[in-house]
């Protein structure tokens, strides 16, 4: 009944598939710009922005979104987001230049994120909208500011339901405080309004704290201010998985290996964040948000439709139209999902004392996984004649014994030989860049934009990329899988490296 060998297939963009189905397509990139590489696919994030914009359409006449730049350092993303007319949200000195020099205007520009004294005297000069950390912060805007400056400021709330703790943001506790400050400095500083960001795909928990941000909005009118911007954040979900049910068997089948039954899945004593405990596994996996079904524009569709007790039961979208607020959003991870891949080579395979098989790549951990937590995505390697399945370990280049890809057992249909191009999936969400060194050396792994066109794909240097979309939205394309096959040259690549 359990199928064999466990799996955890990847959902793929079809013009991710195109691409990797187009013969020589992946090889000519590697022989062309090197290995290992990552590559972004810009119409994939525009066809993310536009499906999140769908139900703010539909729902809210006041909205922003503001593409969090964190998630990666993509020239081509930055580019995509400002021709489709969106705003950014940056949160270093490099994203506010990167973010510039891709034509954001000051208008456009959200800082959000920690920030330093140098960096604020910067953003107080350039007059950018400051989302504000902490009151050191606040105070430190209205000293640098001039008496009419009118710095735009929205503030950063935390801590909404009892016993949830932030290190970011200004708890509802202290809101008091602040208030206090920016309605003594008017001239200095203009208040747009609260903000929060919540890393959950919780639903009750945004809706509390947008109810909550509502009751902070009415305090600062009290006091004679005026914010009309809610600032709901990001942490809208990515869907990895393309088959739920084999990666839930997947992940007994691993559970059942921690209890020492069945097949060993894991690499040394990793236990990916579960308790191991008096003959049964216990708590979260670190992995949790792998097994994630539910689309971010259903989580924004359901949020946006989801009742206000303390407002009749009228819906999130009607108390902030009613109110002629504007929402902003600040999504990240939704917005490249399936939007980047990163391609590697094997290098050898070998086997160890306890037989386990390990696959060596040319990469290392850090370049495709996001904070060190385990990725779970099967690898795509080319089909191979051979025995198989063979469940193997991946290794990446550094001598570190932690320097392993994957800490869980990934099964292939054959086993993989020296110089076969290993496709990492779904990488551009944090995966390529949060967490990328340069130990031992080696350089990061460059970085190609891919766009499918009429006449087969275009591969160029992601620094280099320029779209071509159409004005404020991207226009709908087609993206019925046979062109790629068809086209007399399947890969067309625009400048080397
Ligand atoms: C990281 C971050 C985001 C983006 O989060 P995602 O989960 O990628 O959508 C948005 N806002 C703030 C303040 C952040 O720190």
């Amino acid at each position: 009944m359990t199928p064999w060998p466990p799996a955890l297939p990847a959902k793929l963009h079809p013009i991710v598939r195109a691409f990797l189905d187009t013969p020589g397509a992946v090889a000519e990139t590697l022989a062309t710009y090197g290995s290992p590489v990552h590559l972004v696919f810009p119409q994939v994030f525009a066809e993310n922005l536009a499906r999140l914009r769908a139900p703010l359409r539909r729902g809210l006449p006041g909205h922003r979104i503001c593409y969090a730049h964190k998630v990666n350092q993509s020239h081509a993303f930055v580019r995509t987001a400002e021709r489709a007319g969106v705003a950014i949200d940056v949160a270093s000195p490099h994203e506010l230049s990167s973010a510039l020099g891709a034509g954001f205007d000051r208008a456009r520009i959200e800082v959000t994120g920690p920030k330093g004294e140098a960096f604020l005297r910067d953003l107080v000069a350039r007059r950018v909208t400051i989302n504000v950390d902490n009151l050191w912060e606040l105070g430190r805007i209205a000293e640098l500011a001039d008496a009419h400056a009118e710095i735009p400021v929205l503030l950063r709330v935390s801590g909404f339901d009892p016993g949830q703790v932030s290190r970011f943001g200004v708890p509802v506790a202290h809101v008091e405080r602040a208030l206090e400050l920016l309605s003594a400095q008017r001239g200095r500083i203009a208040f747009l309004g609260f903000a929060f960001h919540l890393d959950s795909g919780d639903l009750g928990e945004r809706v509390r704290a947008i109810d909550a941000c509502l009751r902070l909005i009415e305090r600062a009118y009290d006091r004679g201010l005026t914010p009309s911007v809610l600032d709901i954040g990001g942490g809208f979900r990515q869907v990895f998985t393309a088959d739920a049910e084999r990666f839930d068997a997947y992940v007994l089948a691993l559970r059942e290996s921690l209890l020492g039954r069945g097949e060993p899945m894991s690499w040394g004593s990793n236990t990916f964040g579960y308790h191991v405990a008096g003959g049964a596994v216990h708590g979260t996996p670190v992995f949790h948000k792998y097994a994630n079904t539910v689309s971010a524009d259903r989580m924004l569709t359901d949020l946006l439709g989801a009742p206000l007790e303390r407002h009749g039961g009228r819906t999130v979208a009607q108390v902030v139209g009613d109110n002629l607020l504007e929402m902003w959003l600040e999504p990240g991870k939704a917005l490249v999902d399936h939007a980047g891949i990163t391609v590697a080579t094997v290098e050898f395979v070998k086997e160890i004392s306890d037989g386990s098989v390990l696959v060596h790549v040319d990469l290392s951990r850090d370049a495709v996984t996001p904070a060190d937590q385990e990725v779970m995505v099967d690898p795509i390697l080319p089909p191979r004649a051979g025995a198989g399945p063979v469940g193997v370990y991946f290794a990446g280049r550094l001598c570190l014994e932690r320097d392993l890809i994957t800490n869980h057992k990934v099964w292939l249909p054959t086993r993989p030989g020296p110089g076969d191009p290993v496709v990492f999936p779904n990488t551009a969400a944090y995966h390529m860049d949060l967490s990328a060194a340069t130990a031992s050396m080696h350089p990061l792994p460059r970085k190609l934009a891919v766009t499918r066109e009429p006449d087969g794909f275009r591969v160029v240097r992601d620094a280099d990329y320029e779209p071509d979309l159409p004005g404020e939205s991207p226009a709908p394309r087609d993206f019925a899988p046979q062109a790629a096959h068809a086209a007399p040259s399947p890969v067309r690549f625009v400048e080397g490296p």
